[in-house]
C-alpha cells in the first residue's frame, strides 16, 4: 500500500486506475489548478473525509489549461465524486460543464464539479463560503451590512458582490482600480438595486474608482469592508486604503490568509475596528464543497484543525 503523491498530471489522470492501484485509500476528489502545489485543500478536506468515514481521498492535479475540458471529461470514468478548481480555471469550468447551481450562474465562475449520472455539475462554494465567513467572525448577517468591496472586478469580489446582491445587503458599493470593471459589474447587478428592500440616505449600488477621495466619500455608509484584491499577499504591496479612512465602527474583511495578520487588518485594529483575514473563507468554502458533494453537513472541526496544522507548519 503507497501514500499518494503530492501532485499528479494530466497524464496520470488518463491512466488513473493503474496509477493509484497501490494507493490504500482511492482518490476520487482532488483539485485541478496550474499550478497547484501551494493548495492547501488536500490538508483540509482529507480529515474531513476520515472523520466522515468517507473511502476517499483528496489529491491535487496539476492540469493546464489546454488540458482542463479532456481532464474534466475524464473524472466520470476515473471514478471521482467530482473536484475543485483553483487559479486559473474558474472561468473555463464554468464555461465546461452541463449543469450548474444558480450561484455558478451569476458569478460567472465554478470552484467546486460533482460528477452526478455522467454529469458535470458546477457550483461556486467562494460566495457563500464569504457569506458563512462573514458570519462565524463577526456575528452579523451580510444582508443586514452597508458593504464595501474593494477589488468588484477580479473573480473574487464578483462572487462577493453577487452573493451580496443576493442577500440583498443594505447597501454595496463596488470599488475597483480599473473602475471600468466596477462600473460593468454593478449594471449587472441593477436589479438587486431595484427592489425597495430600504430606503437609505444614499445609493444603495454604487460603483467607484479605487481611489482616495472616491473611498472617504463613501466611508459614511459602510459597516463592512471587505478586501477581495491580491494587494497584501506580498511584504513590498501598497497600502491599499489610508488608515484614517477606516472607523472603529467598521468590520474589515481581508480574503487575504498568508500573512496571517495583514497589513489592512493590522490597520483597522489601529483604528479600533474588527478585523479578520480570509481563512474562514478559505475553510468554508471547502466545507460547502463537501457539503455539495455529499449532501450532509461537512466535519469542520476536523477540516479546520488540518487547515491549521499545515498552515502552522509551514
Ligand atoms: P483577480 O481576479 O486577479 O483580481 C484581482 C483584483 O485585485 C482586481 O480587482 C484588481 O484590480 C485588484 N488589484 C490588483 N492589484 C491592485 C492594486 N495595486 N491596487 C488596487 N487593486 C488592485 O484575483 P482573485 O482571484 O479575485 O483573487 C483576489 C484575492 O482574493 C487573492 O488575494 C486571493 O488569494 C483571494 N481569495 C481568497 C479566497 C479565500 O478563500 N480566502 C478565495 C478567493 C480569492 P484591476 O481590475 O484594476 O486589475
Amino acid at each position: 500500500m503507497a501514500d499518494a503523491k503530492n501532485v499528479y498530471d494530466f497524464t496520470d489522470l488518463q491512466n488513473w486506475s493503474e496509477v493509484t492501484k497501490d494507493l490504500d485509500v482511492p482518490a476520487r476528489l482532488s483539485v485541478f489548478g496550474d499550478p497547484v502545489e501551494h493548495s492547501l485543500s488536500p490538508e483540509m478536506h482529507n480529515p474531513g473525509l476520515q472523520a466522515a468515514g468517507v473511502d476517499s481521498q483528496y489529491v491535487r492535479l496539476h492540469i493546464r489549461p489546454d488540458e482542463l475540458v479532456k481532464a474534466l471529461r475524464s473524472l466520470g470514468d476515473a471514478g471521482f465524486i467530482g473536484t475543485n478548481v483553483t487559479i486559473p480555471h474558474k472561468g473555463g469550468v464554468f464555461a465546461a460543464v452541463d449543469e450548474m447551481t444558480e450561484v455558478a450562474r451569476r458569478t460567472k465562475s465554478v470552484n467546486t464539479v460533482l460528477v452526478e449520472d455522467g454529469k458535470l455539475v458546477g457550483h461556486n462554494t467562494d460566495a457563500p463560503g464569504l457569506k458563512r465567513a462573514i458570519r462565524e467572525e463577526f456575528s452579523v448577517d451580510l444582508r443586514d451590512m452597508q458593504v464595501l468591496i474593494l477589488g468588484a472586478g477580479g473573480g473574487a469580489g464578483r462572487a462577493a458582490a453577487v452573493q451580496c446582491a443576493m442577500d440583498q445587503c443594505e447597501r454595496l458599493v463596488l470599488a475597483n482600480r480599473t473602475f471600468e470593471k466596477a462600473e460593468s459589474l454593478k449594471n449587472e447587478l441593477q436589479d438587486y438595486a431595484e427592489t425597495d428592500r430600504l430606503e437609505g440616505p444614499a445609493n444603495r449600488l454604487v460603483a467607484i474608482p479605487c481611489d482616495v477621495k472616491s473611498l472617504e466619500r463613501e466611508m459614511e455608509h459602510v459597516d463592512l469592508i471587505i478586501n477581495c484584491t491580491n494587494v497584501g499577499m506580498k511584504m513590498s504591496d501598497p497600502e491599499l486604503i489610508p488608515q484614517r479612512l477606516i472607523q472603529p465602527h467598521q468590520l474589515v474583511y481581508d480574503m487575504v490568509y498568508s500573512p496571517r495578520r495583514t497589513r489592512l487588518m493590522a490597520a483597522a485594529e489601529n483604528q479600533g475596528a474588527k478585523a479578520a483575514n480570509g481563512l474562514s473563507m478559505l475553510l468554508w468554502q471547502g466545507a460547502l464543497a463537501f457539503e455539495f458533494w455529499f449532501n450532509r453537513a461537512a466535519p469542520i472541526e476536523q477540516m479546520r484543525e488540518g487547515l491549521l496544522g499545515r498552515l502552522n507548519s509551514k
